[in-house]
């Protein structure tokens, strides 16, 4: 993407994002809170009410902006929900077979495929026939958005806060899944988080920094260490000097400091 800059209607939020993913590639993109990072995706994948106000979004040279959000995913683009939706009366496997076939691929056997990935990831089989997210816990929904993404093979998936609400075993069980995707078929990853944690798992080949909707630093995997160290007030973002912090570790003192 090149010179990105969008947000919602009157309100510019990316503010000149320029980044390119090469197939096969796990860029991450870490943020305090309120940087931007999920209107990135929006705006990636054409969200009702986001909107790209300048730049080019390209995948494999075809550009992007101005598609509606399925022509999107048909060219190859997935987004995993920092907060995935629940759909009722829409069953999984149906719909992926339905994705599959708009995408002019064969549908296969989608629920065996679905049973095989569920099990690769420990997602209870069960859950396979609720319909799209209803009733999942949010660690559960997080591992369906995996499963979706292994089923489906895009050319290249936005993870927005993957790791939330997963636990430890599950994390690095997500993280050895979406790695494996980007030998096996090449899935290029824009991996958004706020912890340094899912990038001990899902090891990036770069790391950037977003503050105020712009990339203000970039680095190797080293960056994600330095910031777990020392957090993004050193990027000069507002109030974040004192983390961020690990899941579940508080200031010392507790949660209202010493
Ligand atoms: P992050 O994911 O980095 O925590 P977001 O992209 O969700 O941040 O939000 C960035 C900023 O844009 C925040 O100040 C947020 O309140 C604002 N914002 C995002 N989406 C909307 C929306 N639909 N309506 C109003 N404000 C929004
Ligand atoms: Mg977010």
């Amino acid at each position: 993407m090149q010179g990105l800059r969008g947000g919602i209607p009157g309100h510019e939020i990316l503010r000149g994002i320029d980044l390119e993913v090469l197939s096969g590639e796990v860029h991450a993109v870490m943020g305090p809170n309120g940087s931007g990072k999920s209107t990135l995706a929006h705006v990636l994948m054409g969200r009702p009410g986001y909107e790209a106000s300048a730049g080019s979004v390209t995948l494999d040279g075809e550009e992007l902006l101005g598609l509606p959000t399925w022509r999107r995913a048909q060219a190859g683009l997935f987004l995993a929900w920092q907060y995935p939706v629940e759909v009722p009366g829409v069953d999984p496997a149906e719909a992926l077979a339905e994705a599959l076939v708009a995408g002019g691929r064969e549908a296969g056997d989608v629920p065996a495929r679905l049973s095989a990935e569920a099990s690769r990831i420990g997602f209870e089989e069960r859950l396979l026939t609720r319909p799209l997210n209803v009733d999942l816990s949010g660690g559960e929904k997080k591992r369906n958005e995996t499963v979706q993404l292994s089923v489906l093979q895009p050319r290249f998936a936005v993870l927005d806060e993957i790791d939330s609400g997963l636990d430890i075993d599950a994390l690095r069980a997500v993280a050895r899944r979406v790695e494996e995707a980007t030998v096996d078929s090449d899935l290029g990853v824009l991996a958004i988080t706020h912890y340094p944690r899912l990038l001990k798992e899902l090891r990036p080949d770069v790391v950037h920094v977003l503050v105020d909707g712009r990339i203000v630093a970039t680095g190797g995997p080293a960056l994600a260490e330095e910031l777990e160290r020392s957090g993004y007030g050193a990027y000069g973002a507002p109030g974040a000097s004192e983390g961020p912090w690990e899941v579940g570790a508080l200031p010392e003192g507790g949660p209202l400091g010493p």
